[in-house]
């Protein structure tokens, strides 16, 4: 079987983590601080800070970026439920916008009448690896005081013009789950140029406190601690950061190359001077194409080869977002896409042997 994800644990990651057993520090301790300073480093930014979650490092971007109740925060229907969730937990509302059908990111054309007076940031969510239309966004926002979190869950190490994940937008939030380009099962990171925002998030990750003095509590904080038992893990898979990312983008050429051409189904797309790491490898199914998605995703299965749809229903149509009065018709792109995607097994860890039988799987299917 050709997995979907695979997490890629070597011997060195169980090594560090027999380290980190055997020296007694448990929870947060030199590890983390070790974590923090190479991902700073290595996303060519000012401040990390580790949390224990993707949705934890939303939350806490959110709040350094000051988001209040009854604030709005533009994002995306079309991505995992934890980008938005966090709006909520700020009492803040969820304004969706549609999306690009080229690189399934927030559109910023489709943002542009969503843009009012209660507007306090906008987050857009690099979906699948690629880094959204950074340029666009900053020309739609103009010089009104609108702040930007750059969801990178999916885009550790991607690029525009050499600037890595991270920089796009005054506050980033990075996700380790163990499916993610790199992972210690759970882990998330919050990353920025802003020293007060940076010594926000570390105050809201530990109730509140101070960081001069202890129990000394200056706000609502939680506790959103990474341990060293996972950034041990993490610091490893830093370090293997663009050899992995490398396969992916490996992979995803030879797949590319082989599915070119193939009636019926849309290929991703690289933008110019970005660099895309392919969380997720992601083909479109439209009608012009021998059979239906799910038909295909069944012939895939029947040979062993995994496949995913992310995600098979945009947010505004689950029962949790509809209670805010969004119904069907809302963003037709996304409505679209959800029904056309399908991601294709890319992670380091397919041979070039599995991206040849994917290959050839789909194109004999296609010549049926
Ligand atoms: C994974 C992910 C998150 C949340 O990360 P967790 O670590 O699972 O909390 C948020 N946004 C996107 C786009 C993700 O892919």
């Amino acid at each position: 079987m050709i997995n979907i994800s695979n997490p890629i644990i070597g011997e060195e990651e169980i090594e560090a983590v027999k380290a980190v057993l055997k020296s007694g520090v448990l929870a947060q301790g030199p590890r983390v601080k070790e974590l923090e300073e190479n991902f700073a480093k290595y996303c060519g930014a000012k401040h990390a800070i580790a949390v224990n979650n993707g949705t934890a490092a939303i939350h806490a971007g959110l709040y350094a970026l000051g988001v209040h109740r009854d604030d709005e925060v533009i994002t995306t229907p079309f991505t995992f439920v934890a980008s938005a969730n966090p709006i909520l937990m700020m009492g803040a509302k969820v304004v969706f916008a549609d999306i690009g059908e080229d690189d399934f990111c927030l559109s910023s054309d489709a943002l542009f009448d969503k843009i009012n007076e209660k507007t306090k940031a906008i987050l857009p969510v690099n979906l699948y690896g690629q880094i959204y239309d950074f340029d666009k966004l900053t020309d739609v926002i103009g010089n009104r005081d609108i702040k930007i979190l750059e969801d990178a869950c999916q885009s550790v190490g991607a690029e525009i013009k050499g600037v890595r994940s991270g920089n796009f937008g005054d506050i980033a939030a990075f996700s380790f789950y163990a499916t993610k380009n790199i992972m210690c099962g759970e882990g998330g990171m919050v990353v920025t140029n802003n020293a007060e925002m940076a010594e926000q998030c570390r105050r809201f990750r530990h109730h509140g406190q101070s960081e001069l003095t202890k129990y000394e509590y200056l706000d609502l904080g939680y506790n959103y601690r990474l341990t060293d038992l996972q950034a041990a893990i993490a610091l490893v898979q830093l370090k293997k950061a663009d050899d992995l990312n490398g396969k992916r983008i490996k992979n995803a050429k030879l797949l590319s190359e082989g599915l070119f051409g193939v009636k019926g189904l849309v290929l991703p797309k690289v933008k110019e001077n970005y660099i895309h790491v392919f969380h997720q490898y992601t083909i479109r199914i439209t009608e012009d194409f021998v059979s239906s998605r799910e038909n295909l995703m069944n012939h895939l299965k029947s040979q062993e080869i995994g496949c995913g749809i992310y995600y098979p229903k945009p947010l505004h149509l689950h029962p949790h977002f509809r209670k805010m009065g969004y119904k069907e018709g809302d963003f037709p792109v996304a409505e679209r896409m959800a029904s056309e995607v399908l991601s294709l097994p890319v992670h380091p860890n397919v041979s070039e042997e599995g991206i040849n039988k994917i290959i050839r799987v789909i194109k004999e299917y296609a010549s049926k």
